[in-house]
């Protein structure tokens, strides 16, 4: 079988690496004779995974001892209703950024819990969408903190900027950029992200967290989404996704090896570059996001003539180039291009591309 390349937005691919020694280990971890999968998550052998996958995380992102990393269930999802009874007492009211859709999603889960005020950065010019830089965002004087997703998963949208306000609690949805580019965790209180898109399978959540955070929450949360017993427990609370926290440590382990986030974030450069160049350079093709807020994860882009994008998703099959077809409320094409996949995946949509833009176009 030729090499099938895998777009998919979420669930994603993962590093073959990583597949293969998780398929040799996967009946006898560590001469256990058993799978990571039959352990308990109380066990030695479960702690040291779980210990190290943090560490490896913390040194991956430079993350301070002044911050807890959370392992939890619940998605990304989860977190847009744990965030506002997390942290807010419901004096004040939060504001959240409107970037897209995932921002939007944040934001109705918190009208929930706390008074909310939506502030919206997209801008549109003649055909060309933009956000507004972090400089023009109208921040209330009193909010207790900022939410906001830095990037748009499904319309490749991002804002590259990290959002620095004085005095001001900033937290963001990580979910499809998080290990992808370097960041400075200290501009951050609160970052979460699910693991499906650029981490490892379904099922887990990561939440880096100032410890200063921790005493906050409102006395209705629920205690597995309540961050301090999270914490007081070390994500054992309730038993945790073992095997999906045992797979992201593996990924950990091989983004290490890769020479961490900043080999990385230039590998994500040249991958996306070779995609804006191909689109940008053609008449067959469009993106009309401005430069400055492309996604480096999610590239999106339309045909011309929309009546090809049938073809267009059933010829790139045909080559072993899988999930290219944009979501549904937004049409047109997504090719979503986390850590996982190698140039070679994006060179290969390219010549993939140009060929068919020569044969229909
Ligand atoms: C995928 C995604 C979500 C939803 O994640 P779940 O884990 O399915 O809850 C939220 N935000 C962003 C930015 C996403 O990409």
């Amino acid at each position: 079988m030729n090499a099938v390349y895998n777009f998919s937005a979420g669930p994603a691919m993962l590093p073959q690496e990583v597949l293969s020694k998780a398929k040799k280990e996967l009946k006898n971890w560590n001469q256990l004779g058993l799978s990571v999968m039959e352990i308990s998550h109380r066990s030695e052998e479960f702690i040291q995974i779980a210990l190290e996958a943090e560490k490896d995380l913390r040194d991956l992102l430079n993350i301070p001892e002044s911050y807890k990393i959370l392992f939890c269930q619940g998605g990304a999802r989860g977190q847009f209703s744990a965030v506002p009874m997390n942290l807010s007492n419901n004096i004040k009211s939060a504001d959240y950024i409107n970037s897209g859709y995932w921002s939007q999603c944040a934001e109705k889960e918190a009208k929930k819990y706390c008074s909310v005020k939506s502030i919206n950065i997209k801008k549109k010019n003649n055909n060309n969408i933009s956000l507004l830089p972090c400089s023009e965002w109208n921040i209330s004087k009193l909010s207790e903190y900022i939410h906001y997703c830095p990037n748009e998963t499904m319309h490749g949208i991002a804002i590259h900027e990290e959002p620095v306000f004085n005095k001001k609690i900033i937290i963001g949805d990580f979910s499809s950029v998080i290990l992808s580019r370097c960041i400075n965790i200290t501009n951050y209180d609160l970052i979460y992200a699910g693991a499906q898109k650029n981490i490892g399978p379904a099922g887990m959540t990561i939440i880096i967290i100032k410890e200063k955070l921790l005493h906050h929450s409102n006395v209705i949360t629920p205690s597995i989404l309540n961050y301090k017993i999270l914490s007081t427990y070390n994500s054992m609370y309730n038993t945790p996704p073992t095997f999906s926290w045992y797979l992201s440590g593996l990924v950990f382990k091989w983004l290490k090896k890769q020479g961490g986030i900043k080999k990385i974030e230039q590998k994500n450069e040249i991958k996306s570059n070779l995609l804006y160049k191909t689109i940008d350079h053609s008449n067959f093709y469009t993106n009309n996001i401005d430069k400055n807020n492309r996604s480096k994860m999610n590239i999106v882009f339309n045909l011309i003539d929309e009546k090809l994008n049938d073809l267009f998703l059933r010829k790139a099959h045909e080559h072993g180039l899988f999930f290219l077809k944009g979501h549904s409320l937004v049409g047109g094409m997504r090719a979503s291009i986390y850590n996982a996949m190698p140039i070679l995946g994006v060179k290969n949509l390219v010549k993939f591309m140009l060929y068919f833009e020569k044969k229909y176009g």
